[in-house]
């Protein structure tokens, strides 16, 4: 199989200035008319001499015939790109010959040097003066000098002064010509232009708008991937909700690209550079492709060798992208047998890796006649694998351009029947060295795995891991090892799961083995069926993270596995009162779901003239506006508000418009922030608490902190009931129920009885700090009276810990279905 370079396969642009003008062409012909006219006459009196009838035409006359019939030709290759294309080579042989034969004729005639270095300066002109504007300029300037010289310098009465005179008005008019014909051609070329950029326009538009129909259910299955993370999964739950998150985000990534290949086509990329984890972007790709693959017998394998730096410097989603795109082609025209990404480093210089991701697939391969065309747009080298298996056309040829705007290059070898190899070659700074390999433990570990590549990466990881590795392929390979003596401190049995299960079992039945971890790498969607014969599952491809993480785990090095958290625990509550005005019902869940995260229950509107009436009715800190909705659109809702209210709320615009422009337009409509949908938590996060909020944000002021958020309370709740959520739930409702009374008992004829009993309800709630105050006021009422300023504040903060606690009965609920 012989590598075949990409670059074979670029295509022309075609050319623009063939749109030429009439007048242009009237030009043309008239330039060659008057050129073949002169250098007849130039003939004429070459003839004439020879046959010794001098006199019938002048000498002089005869040698300025042939300078102007040059001077034509040349005017005619500049102005004409067929004929600079295709006769460039004719035109100078011929000024060529003509210079040589001028030459001797100087010297037969015998005239003086300095009338030679004219004639042959005219020529070199000539030859230098075809090629662009300025050069003719040159070259009218020495044909002036030269023939002026002549005319001075020479033979008296050489070139007689009309001549001279002749020759120059013959040269203005040319210049006129040429300089019209010049402005006619940059006319032509400046409305192709525009023409071509209003087609760009239209393009971009259309596919803007097919964009923001994409987005807006996108939106729904990212959103609430994000909102579903938040609560407690079991761990095959939890990679699954991961894989729905991942590859919702690659299909963004997918229109995006769309959106970007117009881009691309005018030369307008932007790659940014930003800290890379290959190892990660890698498990990401693969982690992708793997639910298409696995189901159908096909093992993906990810590999990334040790000498790999943690960090590179590059434009992530740009090289993510190209990985995914050579991956899920891999899958895709792979029936059966193995897909694997690998991924090295070629060499390095000077603080560059050249990071080499190769994706080796055993699939129906490339015919090498289609191999040259494979990375033109829209090429699809079979028509029924495409009927079978979808696809734009667009993957490769797009994969090839990010490649060669980071300065690298695509390959690919491939032979039908036998798959294919694409390997991507980019140099990049690193940013962080390899990572060191931990220290060997001496821990022995059992690897049972079928697939040959698999077993050599795994093993590969293990060891990395401080793990010495005992790698089998079968069951009884396995057995027969430690039947004769062998012994490990951990097993991963990579089997299908019949084998598993049966090997597992025997493993455990046998004496000395029975009580050493085992951990299972199963196909993804099929760790679920695990009975609790395995300390550990595991998708595969084994996920390098993961791995560690388990391998510690389960060796001892971390004592106890992490809890999943319900949600980031302690975020306090944010005093804000925000307003959503969305149309769509699945978006307001989404934003809804992501706000409970946040401890913050919005108030809901359908449309902009909802969100003026609430914003009249209520001050609210935060609005988050739609920008398209019915009756009144989100733009015009906030020029409204922003010229009606008089206490101004932040409005952030939440749309699925993602294109500059429509920042723009938000910006000037008066609003202060710009979310795009999907949307994501993390963005959300910033836009509330401020860029660069850490997870759990830091501890906040004490009028704050006495409210713990919604998702505190119910992970408190969680904890306090053992994880019996119905039991919360009841405990929430009992709080809800009781809570109103209790406070306007705060006011009435039992202070201290009311502040009492809310105290303890505020601690099983989690409220420590707000249990605290009222304990204070219980004290204060017991002594007379609670001071009314402690008072009003203390009913602030029992107001949002309602909030929090109708969010943290909805978030339990959500939970309830989910597990
Ligand atoms: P598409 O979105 O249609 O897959 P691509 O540009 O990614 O577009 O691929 C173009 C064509 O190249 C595919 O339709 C297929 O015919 C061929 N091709 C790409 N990758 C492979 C592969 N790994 N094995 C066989 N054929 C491939």
């Amino acid at each position: 199989m012989q590598p075949v370079p990409i670059h074979a396969a670029r295509s022309e642009t075609p050319s623009v200035t063939h749109a030429t003008s009439l007048t242009l062409r009237i030009y043309r012909v008239l330039l060659f008319a008057g050129g073949a006219m002169l250098l007849g006459v130039g003939g004429l009196y070459k003839f004439g001499a020879q046959i010794g009838e001098s006199g019938l035409v002048d000498p002089v006359a005869g040698r300025l015939a042939i300078g102007l019939a040059a001077l034509s030709l040349g005017a005619l290759t500049f102005t004409s790109a067929t004929v600079r294309r295709h006769a460039i080579g004719l035109v100078y042989g011929v000024f060529a010959l003509a210079s040589a034969w001028q030459i001797a004729a100087v010297a037969v005639v015998g005239l003086t040097p300095a009338v030679s270095l004219a004639v042959m300066l005219v020529f070199m002109g000539c030859s230098a003066g075809i090629q662009t504007t300025r050069l003719l300029a040159g070259y009218t300037v020495v044909f002036v000098g030269a023939t002026a010289l002549a005319a001075l310098v020479g033979t008296p009465g050489m070139v007689p002064v009309p001549a001279f005179l002749a020759t120059l008005g013959t040269l203005g008019a040319l210049g006129v010509y040429l300089s019209h014909a010049r402005n006619q051609t940059l006319r032509h070329l400046n409305e192709a232009r525009e023409q071509a950029l209003d087609a760009a326009r239209a393009k971009s538009e259309f596919l803007a708008a097919m964009s923001h129909e994409i987005r807006t259910p996108l939106n729904g299955v990212i959103g609430m991937t994000e909102v579903l993370s938040a609560t407690r999964l079991s761990r095959a739950q939890r990679d699954s909700v991961e894989t729905i998150q991942i590859s919702g985000r690659a299909l963004l990534t997918v229109i995006n690209d769309v959106l970007d290949f117009s881009k691309i086509e005018a030369g307008r990329l932007d790659l940014e550079a930003e800290p890379v984890d290959l190892r990660e972007l890698a498990d990401e790709v693969a982690a992708v492709v793997a639910p298409q693959a696995t189901p159908r017998g096909l093992e993906v394998v990810c590999r990334v060798a040790p000498d790999v730096p943690a960090q590179v410097l590059a434009d992530g989603p740009r090289l993510r992208q190209i990985a995914l795109n050579l991956l899920s082609n891999a899958v895709k025209f792979t029936e059966a047998g193995t897909v694997t990404l690998d991924v090295s480093v070629a060499g390095r210089r000077r603080g560059l890796a050249d990071v080499r991701l190769r994706v080796v697939d055993t699939g129906i391969g490339i015919a090498p006649e289609h191999v040259g065309v494979l990375f033109d747009s829209f090429t699809q080298v079979d028509a029924s694998a495409t009927r079978r298996f979808g696809g734009t056309g667009l993957g490769l040829a797009i994969s090839r351009r990010l490649a060669e705007a980071m300065g690298g290059e695509i390959r690919v070898e491939s032979a039908l029947g036998h798959g294919s190899t694409f390997t991507v070659t980019v140099p990049l700074p690193e940013a962080a060295p390899p990572p060191p390999a931990v220290p060997a433990s001496g821990a022995v570990l059992l690897l049972v795995d079928a697939h040959p590549g698999a077993r050599e990466a795994l093993a590969e990881m293990a060891t990395h891991r401080g793990l010495v590795v005992h790698a089998v392929a079968t069951a009884e390979d396995a057995l027969d090892w430690i039947r004769g003596g062998g012994r490990y401190d951990l097993a991963a049995l990579a089997l299908t799961l019949g084998d598993a299960f049966g090997l597992a079992d025997r493993l455990r039945a046998l004496p000395g083995t029975g009580g050493r971890p085992m951990m299972l790498l199963s196909p993804v969607g099929s760790q679920t069926a695990s009975p609790g014969l395995f300390d550990a599952v595991l998708a595969r491809p084994v996920r390098a993270d993961r791995f560690a993480d388990t391998v510690d785990r389960l060796t001892g090095a971390a004592p106890t596995e992490r809890r999943v958290p319900l949600a980031e625990p302690s975020r306090p509550a944010l005093p804000l009162r925000v307003l959503v005005a969305e149309d769509n019902e699945v978006n307001r869940k989404v934003v809804v779901g992501l706000l409970a995260r946040l401890g913050v229950t919005p108030t809901v509107v359908g449309d902009g003239a909802q969100a003026l009436d609430a914003l009249h009715a209520d001050p609210y800190d935060l609005v988050l506006m739609d920008v398209q909705m019915p009756v009144l659109d989100g733009l015009e809702a906030t020029r409204r508000l922003r010229a009606e209210l008089e206490v101004q709320p932040r409005v952030v615009a939440l749309t699925a418009n993602a294109l500059p422009e429509d920042a723009e337009r938000c910006r000037e409509a008066g609003m202060d922030g710009f979310l795009t949908k999907p949307l994501r938590f993390d963005a959300l996060r910033a836009e509330i608490c401020g860029p660069g909020a850490p997870a759990a944000p830091a501890a906040p002021e004490p009028a704050v902190s006495e409210v713990p958020s919604a998702p505190a309370i119910a992970a408190h709740l969680e904890a306090l009931c053992d994880g019996d959520r119905a039991l919360a739930t009841e405990i929430l409702r009992a709080y809800l129920d009781t809570e109103p009374g209790l406070v306007a008992d705060l006011s009435g004829d039992a202070p201290a009885a009311a502040a009492h009993k809310l105290r303890a309800a505020s601690g099983t709630l989690g409220a420590d700090g707000l249990a605290h105050v009222l304990f204070e006021i219980e004290a204060q009422a017991r002594d007379g009276g609670p001071d009314l300023q402690t008072l009003a504040e203390v009913r602030g903060d029992l107001r949002a810990l309602r909030r929090a606690a109708e969010a943290a009965q909805v978030l339990l609920g959500g939970l309830a279905e989910v597990t």
